[in-house]
């Protein structure tokens, strides 16, 4: 069964899967969704016994229909390799009654992006090559931490790619700046700007909407491609992984075939809930989806009320990767509850940018009913970690720490115990501060941790949780740095013709 793609928008259709991978957004800035959901002809128990790579390939290549059998596996084999500190790729911890931890966070930067970002250069350098692109692919990407260095592991030393990633100098961790300006690869480019990171994401939007720089790119045999979370190539991937759960699930007894699981999903960008939504769509034996929310709580409100929102103040929080008050991917499932009305859900989208909100019929919200949405504070964040270390001695990041707090309210409000898969998100050791300052509270800490520096915290912590520091904290220790530049935001072109030796 061949799959197509369509713009939510309705300014595209019929586009191939490695077409829309190339192009990420679509040309009336509408995204990429599948115009049919596929109906897999595997039974999910054949796949027990099988190994992660195996699981991905049926699920993928279900989506990815233009690419050939060879193609799919040799982007999957180059992906999952030894990258991920353990076979398993993506392991199952059994903590508490029916309560499942999908830990996604053994990749190179230790966050679940590199699930996908780790395939996602595979895909695109494959795409090209299919559709007979000779251009260097340059990727674009402006980070508030966590996607840049997940990118730059993902496309360090691969043929045919270039990336460039501006961040804000004075607004990410330590630890998030130091991974990025450690970055080895001769095709890679990291460059600070004085501004924040609205300044480098308008700054590199900007770039991509410029005609006479792509002009100018496409001279000298380059065209910008993006590696952010709307390419339809990031969320493919992971559609793979809530397969494998349940595959996980079946194997060790806790569900039996055909058995609904909850899935609990730490939200921002809604990225990563609605590759669950799409596994269930193909099949997978889902009941609820649970949205998790912190307090940027957009989402909960919305599927409270159906009124979407962001007219709002922003508020940092210990969880910054779901800092967001525009989650980009929720226009995918808007686009499904409209039943596919590409026109409604333009305006919708226009509303949103011009007037800062939307809002759904009651009718509409109804076909929301596999979705419901809890949010958490950073209080509650703090005790979830604390308390699941009581209970398990089993230590969890600060944007897990608010998946698991809310499928706890969940659970109490509902009395809803069937297992339940808890995504993952981030190692503990990438947000060791906020996660020791959670343990304070039932745990002695030697010393002053206010006066430690973050590997110091991060040795710490391994005492702790009884788990090594992960190679890629462990790396940058010592590293030395080969990214220095600094510039002003209105300076990024600049930057960027500079890194490629292109003459303005
Ligand atoms: C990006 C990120 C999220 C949010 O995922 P979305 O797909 O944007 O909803 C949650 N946790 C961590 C650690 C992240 O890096």
């Amino acid at each position: 069964m061949e799959i197509l793609y369509r713009s939510t928008r309705g300014g595209e259709t019929g586009v191939p899967a490695s077409k829309a991978i190339l192009n990420g957004l679509a040309s009336d800035s509408g995204l990429y969704v599948p115009e049919n959901m596929p109906n897999p002809d595997v039974q999910f128990k054949d796949l027990v016994g099988k190994p992660y790579t195996e699981v991905a390939y049926e699920v993928m290549s279900r989506f990815l229909t233009d690419f050939t059998e060879d193609e799919l596996r040799n982007c999957i084999k180059n992906a999952y390799d030894e990258k991920f500190d353990t076979p398993e790729i993506a392991p199952l911890r059994k903590t508490g009654e029916n309560t499942y931890f999908l830990e996604l966070f053994h990749g190179a930067t230790i966050a679940f992006k590199d699930m996908a970002l780790s395939i996602l250069p595979h895909l695109l350098t494959t795409a090209a090559k299919k559709n007979k692109v000779t251009d260097e692919i340059v990727i674009l990407t402006a980070t508030s931490g966590d996607t840049g260095k997940a990118a730059l592991a993902g496309f360090a030393d691969v043929p045919g790619t270039k990336i460039v990633v501006f961040y804000p100098k004075y607004g990410v961790s330590p630890v998030q700046e130091k991974q990025m300006v450690t970055q080895k690869g001769s095709n890679t480019c990291v460059v600070g700007i004085t501004g924040n990171f609205d300044d480098a994401q308008t700054a590199v939007k900007k770039m991509f909407a410029d005609h006479a720089m792509a002009e100018k790119l496409s001279e000298a045999g380059f065209r910008f491609s993006s590696a952010n979370s709307i390419n339809i190539g990031r969320l493919v991937p992971q559609i793979a992984y809530y397969v494998w759960a349940y595959v996980k699930l079946l194997e060790n007894g806790t569900v039996s075939d055909g058995e609904k699981i909850n899935i609990v999903v730490p939200t921002g960008n809604f990225g990563n809930i609605l590759a669950a939504y799409y596994a269930k769509e193909i099949g997978l034996p889902v009941h609820k989806l649970i949205c998790a929310s912190n307090e940027n709580k957009v989402l909960y409100d919305f599927f409270r009320t159906g009124k979407y929102d962001r007219r709002r103040e922003f508020i940092l929080t210990s969880s910054p990767s779901m800092d967001i008050l525009i989650s980009s991917n929720l226009e995918r499932l808007i686009y499904s509850i409209l039943g596919n009305d590409a026109e409604a859900c333009a305006e919708k989208m226009k509303s949103l940018r011009e007037e800062g909100y939307y809002e759904i019929t009651e009718e509409q919200k109804e076909k929301l009913s596999d979705f419901c949405g809890y949010f958490c504070d950073m209080e509650n964040t703090k005790k979830a970690i604390a308390s699941l270390y009581s209970k398990e001695k089993y230590v969890i990041d600060t944007h897990t720490a608010v998946a698991a707090d809310v499928y706890g309210r969940y659970r109490a409000e509902t009395g809803d115990d069937r297992p339940a898969v808890i995504a993952s998100t981030a190692s503990p050791f990438k947000f060791t501060r906020s996660v020791i300052e959670a343990l304070e509270s039932v745990r002695e800490m030697p010393g002053d941790i206010a006066n430690m520096d973050d590997f110091d915290l991060a040795d710490l912590l391994s005492e702790i949780s009884g788990v090594p520091v992960p190679g890629a904290v462990e790396e940058i220790r010592t590293a030395p740095i080969l990214h220095k530049k600094v510039v002003d935001a209105g300076d990024m072109p600049q930057a960027v013709y500079d890194f490629l030796g292109i003459q303005k």
